[in-house]
């Protein structure tokens, strides 16, 4: 053990002391996408004791290209991403006790998912499942450190519960605006998540070694222009989740599925969605699929999938009874 993890022992920062540290620690991964794929095998390799890796996706040709954990083996057989990464990672090492779990995490199970993590990882896609991350972690006091990317972009921060300013402290402005790009809409170049997954690594090594040298700042990268910048943030004036109203996790925020009886189809509600300019969506998903539309209705069919978007957020997904699946599709394809 002292070997396979000696030249992390000899950095000072980690030493057998933190080693230990790591060993007895349990992480969460919310979802396993590039970043989750980064995230995942480090943390995995370092020897943290216990890897949580949630994620409700199957893997796609258009993922390998930047998620590192899986390969064609793992399409041809359809594994789920979770399961692919678990079998993975146990070959890489066998000390680490590894969990994947097949799941839409929602405000209904998030808090069974993480009952008991040291730390929270945010591979997500979308914007709802992150402020339901921070709602747990206020509510659980669990740290846990964000980390985003589109196109050539990336972000990342830590919340120390009660202690940081919060996701929602800093992204008040995002809330409300409804649709928000993704990046199956606007597309992401490996490197980002590369780097902002490693960044998130680090983080999560400093808490759980109990360093002090904790990032306070939003860091942000653009790897194709080689900037990198960082920024104070302070608390929100009037943040509700510092207050300890949990919105998200009593799921008054968000959206609303219901399995729409003998269509095959699922209504999804989104309570954020303002007007919905069908004219961007159009632009977004167009390289994507077949787009239609007129002033009632936005038609946008993908594999074998069919979505009706509505002016108001609300969609319809045809084709399945599965509310999980919808939700999916609208937070990949519309946006949180
Ligand atoms: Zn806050």
């Amino acid at each position: 053990m002292t070997d396979r993890y000696s030249r992390q022992i000899l950095f000072p920062g980690i030493g057998e002391e933190g080693q230990k540290k790591l060993g007895n620690s349990s992480v969460v991964i919310i979802g396993c996408g590039a970043l989750g794929s980064i995230i995942a095998t480090s943390l995995v390799r370092a020897g943290v004791g216990k890897v949580r890796i949630i994620d409700r996706d199957f893997i796609e040709y258009h993922n390998l290209q930047r998620q590192v954990l899986f390969d064609e083996d793992d399409i041809r057989n359809q594994i789920p991403k979770a399961i692919a990464a678990e079998r993975h990672l146990k070959k890489v090492n066998s000390s680490v006790e590894i969990e994947g779990v097949v799941a839409d995490v929602n405000y209904a199970n998030i808090e069974r998912l993480v009952a008991g993590a040291n730390l929270i990882l945010d591979g997500l896609d979308n914007l709802e499942t992150r402020f339901l991350i921070n709602d747990v972690s206020l509510k659980h006091n669990i740290p846990w450190v964000y980390g985003g990317c589109i196109s050539s972009q990336g972000m990342t921060m830590t919340i120390i519960p009660h202690e940081s300013p919060c996701f929602r402290c800093i992204s008040a402005n995002l809330i409300g605006r409804g649709i928000a790009l993704t990046c199956d809409t606007a597309g992401v170049i490996s490197p980002a998540p590369f780097i902002i997954g490693s960044l998130q690594t680090i983080e999560a090594m400093k808490i759980l070694v109990g360093a002090k040298e904790i990032n306070r700042d939003i860091i942000m990268i653009d790897v194709w222009r080689g900037e990198f910048s960082r920024f104070k943030i302070g608390h929100g004036a009037d943040c509700p989740a510092c207050r300890g109203e949990y919105d998200f996790l009593e799921a008054k925020f968000g959206t609303r599925t219901t399995s729409l009886c003998g269509q095959n189809a699922v209504q999804v509600l989104n309570p954020k969605a303002r007007e919905v300019s069908f004219e961007k969506l159009a632009t977004h998903l167009r390289p994507l699929g077949k787009v239609s539309y007129n002033e009632f209705m936005l038609r946008f069919r993908v594999d074998s999938h069919e979505m009706v978007i509505f002016p108001d957020g609300r969609a319809i997904v045809k084709n399945t009874n599965d509310e999980a699946v919808a939700r999916g599709l609208y937070a990949k394809y519309i946006g949180a």
